[in-house]
Formats: C-alpha cells, structure tokens, sequence
C-alpha cells in the first residue's frame, strides 16, 4: 500500500470531490420576477443551487452540459393546494379511509408525490391529510431521496370544528375513530391553540384552518361558517408564535372574509367571495388560492357515479360562481397564487388549470408568476424558490414551444429538474 493509500484508509486524510458543476443552455428564460423573457441563457448550476444566469460567459469544461437551447425554459411549477398523501385515487369519499391502515395510505401516496413531480411540479403546498401526520411522513422520505417527489410543505392535519369541512363525518356516533382520523377538532380558540400548538411540535410547516363548510364531506354546508372569529384569530396569533402561516379553507362570504379580518396568508378555494371580501383581500394582500379546474372533475365523477350524491349537491353551481368570482379578483388586482386541490383531479394534471386561469382573466405571464414567484411569495422562500437566480435553489423545467402564446404547453413538460438532479429529460 501506498503512503497516501494508507493514509485514506485510516481516515486520516478527506479529499474533497470537486463540486459538481451543470449548465444548461436554455433557448429561452422565462422570468416571472419580471414578467420577461430572456433569449439564448446559460444557467450555470453547482450542486443544488443556480449559480449564475446570463448571456456569453465561458462553460467550465469540467461542466455538464445540458442543452435546452430549442425549449423555454421555466422556475419549477409550485401548487400550492395539493393533498399527496392521501393515498391512491380509489375512491372520492373519506369513509374509504375506514378501510385502511396509515401506513397503507402512506405508501399510496408514493405515486402520487412521482406524478406532481414529474408533470412539472417541484414544490408543494400541502394542505391537509385525513391521516394526521401522513403528510409530514411523505415530505421527510421525499427530502431524504427515499422516494422522488416534489418538495413539500406541509399542514400535518386539518384544523376543524368537530363535524366541520375537515372532519371524519358521516359514521355512527358510537363509532370511535383512532387519534390520526380526529387530531386537528378544536372547539374553542383554547382548543385551537392546543392543536396548533402539538403540530408545530409535529414538525409541520403551516397550518390549515376549515372556515367554512364543504364540498366533499358529508354533512356538510360550503354556505355556511364553522370557525368563529374569535377562534379563526386564535389560529393566526398562535400560529404566528411558531412562525407558521395559516391557509383558510373558505366557501361562503362569511367565511371568507372572517378569514382575512383574522390575517390567514392566503383564501382556499374562495368561491363565494362578494366584493367586499375581494376589497378586503386586496387591502390586507391575502392571496386568493383559487382551483378553478377542479369543477371539471367533479362534474366527470359525477357522470361516471365515482363520486357520492351529497357532494354533487353541496357542488351544484359552485363552479360557475368561483370561476366568475376568479374572474372579478384578477381584475381587482388581489395577489394570486396557483393551487388546484391536486387529489380531486388526478395528480400530474395540475397544469390543466393554466388553461382556465388565463380562460377567466389572467394573462398567461401571470398565471405563471401565480404558479411560480407568487406562490412562493405565500410559502415565505421567495428567497430559495419562484425564479431562476444565483442563490435559489436549482429547480427548473422545460418545454417545446412557448406557453406566452399556448399556455396549454405547460400540460406536457419535457424536463425536470428539482435541486440540481434531473428527474425528466
Ligand atoms: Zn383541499
């Protein structure tokens, strides 16, 4: 053995591997920060994180070169209301869970994090799962490579009144459901702050609050309201003790705008909201997270008997109204971001929402800023997340064609890139 082989050998000395170093030519750049698109770039990327960005600087050689430089090239998709890690798509009804264990639903869900990945989506907002905890599960097996997925964000469990949008409704009263399947009732805004309290310790990374009614529970009311103010505000201040922001499922106008009174970081689906609740929105720069392709499904489950016969109730006309109500929040300028209930429809087809928000109002840059630095303007990473720059972390994606002209290219992206790996190419 040689004296350096030997040295190795005892661990006396480390040679450290030389970082690896990947550019990418990309015909053209897609900037959300500032509504622009650059032409003929080199994304210089070292490890996970972007590098530089620009116009005729030198490759190194020791670089792997990827070229883009016929596609557009776009920060990596965010959907900001997604549920991964409720298991396989099976079934549209809750009671389903019944019939499985945690740890089933859990692996279930590994599909799901490969196809949002896949499709172009390279980070999650998480927003809720009916097996508590789940969720957080799925987030650490993605971030330690045990299985590929988007990186999530994630809510641990719902916050709801017991019998509300968030809860395991329509069994016997003396059915009793184990603590994942009820963790997240609250009754008071003591109770609240109990819970929030015990997720935080969990790990999560916002909280998820019920407001209003639902669409798909049983027994339950979209038009109405759940949680006080009173208890909608407990949720924030606690919340915020913890640094975590609260997302608000709200349906009704009532709902919606005891949500933003109470200073949630963003509106969940929004469909009721009246002109007040959009001026209210816009003066307090609440993001209004609004699935407006999701009717689609729902009304394709309905033709094909997938889906329970309350839900289809709770749902009539409910699609319209949020659509048009999209519409009048685009035009008022409130902050926007793009999230879908991925879990509705089925996961990997977010990106048909584009085609609907730019239907009902945006333009297709804003529905990419809404997918991309608005959306991670509401995690709070803009700093990490959103846009291709020196700094952020190295998640990207591409597509043939430009998706200014047809937004609907983004229905087929081509390439894949989350933290510096590619997972799609
Ligand atoms: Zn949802």
């Amino acid at each position: 053995m040689k004296p350096l082989a030997i040295l190795l050998t005892l661990g006396l000395v480390s040679i450290a591997s030389p970082a690896q170093i990947t550019a990418i030519k990309a015909g053209r750049l897609i900037d959300p920060d500032t509504g622009t698109v650059l032409t003929e770039q080199i994304i210089l990327i070292r490890e996970n994180k972007i590098d530089a960005v620009g116009k005729g600087f030198a490759i190194p050689a020791s670089a792997k070169v990827i070229d883009l430089s016929k596609m557009t090239v776009l920060p990596g998709l965010i959907d900001c209301h997604t549920h991964l890690a409720d298991g396989a798509e099976d079934s549209g009804d809750p009671l389903a869970y019944l019939k499985k264990t945690a740890a089933q639903v859990a692996l279930e869900s590994v599909p799901n994090a490969r196809a949002m990945l896949e499709s172009g989506f390279t980070t999650v907002r998480d927003v809720g799962v009916y097996r508590a905890l789940n969720d957080v599960a799925l987030r650490d097996a993605i971030a330690r490579g045990y299985i590929a997925g988007p990186r999530m964000f994630v809510a641990g469990a719902y916050v709801t009144i017991t019998g509300g949008a968030g809860a395991m409704t329509g069994i016997a009263p003396d059915i009793q459901l184990p603590w994942d399947l009820h963790y997240g009732e609250a009754n008071s805004p003591w109770e609240v702050r109990q819970v929030i309290r015990k997720l935080a310790n969990d790990g999560v990374d916002h909280i998820k609050i019920l407001s209003s009614g639902a669409v798909l529970t049983h027994g339950s009311n979209p038009k109405s309201q759940e949680f006080t103010p009173e208890e909608l505000q407990a949720a924030v201040d606690e919340a915020n003790h913890f640094g975590l922001r609260v997302a608000a499922h709200a349906h009704s106008a009532a709902g919606i705008k005891n949500a933003i009174r109470a200073g949630v970081a963003s509106v969940e689906h929004a469909t009721m909201i009246d002109d007040e609740g959009i001026a209210l929105a816009k003066e307090r720069g609440t993001y209004l997270d609004m699935d407006i392709y999701d009717e689609e499904c729902i009304e394709e489950q309905g033709r094909t008997g997938t889906i329970p016969k309350d839900f289809l109730q709770h749902d009539a006309e409910l699609g319209q109204i949020q659509r048009d109500n999209f519409r009048k929040a685009v035009k008022a300028g409130v902050k926007m971001s793009f999230g879908t209930d991925a879990g509705v429809c089925p996961y990997g087809t977010s990106a048909k929402q584009f085609a609907f928000m730019t239907k009902y109002g945006m333009t297709p840059m804003q529905a990419i800023q809404a997918a991309t630095s608005s959306a991670a303007d509401l995690l709070g990473h803009s700093d990490e997340l959103g846009s291709i720059k020196p700094g952020k972390f190295a998640d990207l994606i591409a597509v043939s064609g430009d998706p200014l002209q047809d937004i609907r290219v983004l229905e087929n992206v081509q390439f894949v890139m989350k933290d510096g790996k590619a997972y799609k190419q």
